[in-house]
């Protein structure tokens, strides 16, 4: 059996990522969700979490703002609506949108509590995807 699979990661303004992969680790919205090459078809909802892509070069973990995972054997789809790779983090954008998030759950009254926890999540995220990679230079 074939020791990689292609992985492509694709929001509505580019491709962020198209690579011939070990391993992808997605966090689906019922559980996380291993893929290795040969893997049988499914489509998942994928939570607001690092994706973890295993190569030949080490581990890259990819911020992926939700959206879908498509499983074939040979190929795995991410549709995202936002995602970025390590490098491409602004960290003081990402610091800046936690804060505001932090404030409007902190104030309570009048807001959308739901928009502001996304928000949160992703800053969240973009934080813990950013700050991995340094730990790795
Ligand atoms: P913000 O409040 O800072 O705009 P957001 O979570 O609302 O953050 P999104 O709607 O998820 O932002 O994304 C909008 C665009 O901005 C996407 O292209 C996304 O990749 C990019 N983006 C968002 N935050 C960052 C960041 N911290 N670093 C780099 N790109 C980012």
């Amino acid at each position: 059996m074939a020791k990689t699979i292609r992985l492509d990661i694709v929001t509505p303004e580019r491709m962020v990522y198209s690579k011939d992969v070990n391993m992808v680790i997605a966090r689906a919205t019922d559980g996380d969700l291993g893929v290795l090459p040969g893997h049988i078809p499914l489509i998942a909802g994928l939570a607001v979490w690092p994706l973890r892509i295993l190569t030949e070069e080490g581990e890259v973990q990819v911020s992926v703002s939700g959206g879908f995972i498509e499983v074939q054997p040979t190929k795995v789809t991410i549709l995202a609506s936002s995602a970025e790779l390590p490098e491409e983090i602004d960290i003081d954008r990402a610091m800046a949108a936690r804060e505001r998030a932090e404030k409007l759950l902190a104030a309570k009254e009048g807001i959308d509590v739901a928009r502001a926890q996304a928000a949160l999540q992703r800053a969240l995220m973009r934080l813990r995807v950013a700050e991995k990679d340094r730990h790795n230079d």
